[in-house]
């Protein structure tokens, strides 16, 4: 019960999932990312840091996460992805 409000993209449950903040084109961009199975909590500040740390995120989901049912959505979502940009190409 932390009670703040964070823009959460990636996971429906307050508390886990991953939260990118950046205010303002020059404010250091900030990003934390929890995993509900417990094995990957991670943060990072900067672009650069932070986009590494939303691959491996993304990763950790798709296909190291122990909770079948995250594998699951993240596979899901993956699918979803790939498809979009594979339409946007043609
Ligand atoms: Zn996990």
């Amino acid at each position: 019960m932390s009670g703040r409000i964070l823009p959460t993209i990636g996971g429906r449950r307050p508390g886990f999932g991953l939260r990118v903040r950046k205010d303002g084109t020059k404010a250091l961009a900030v990003a934390d990312a929890d995993c509900p199975c417990g094995q990957f909590s991670e943060s990072a500040s900067g672009d650069m840091n932070v986009e590494s740390l939303v691959i491996r995120y993304g990763r950790h989901r798709r296909d190291e996460c122990p909770n079948p049912a995250i594998r699951a959505v993240a596979a899901r979502q993956y699918a979803a992805l790939q498809q979009s940009l594979s339409k946007r190409r043609k």
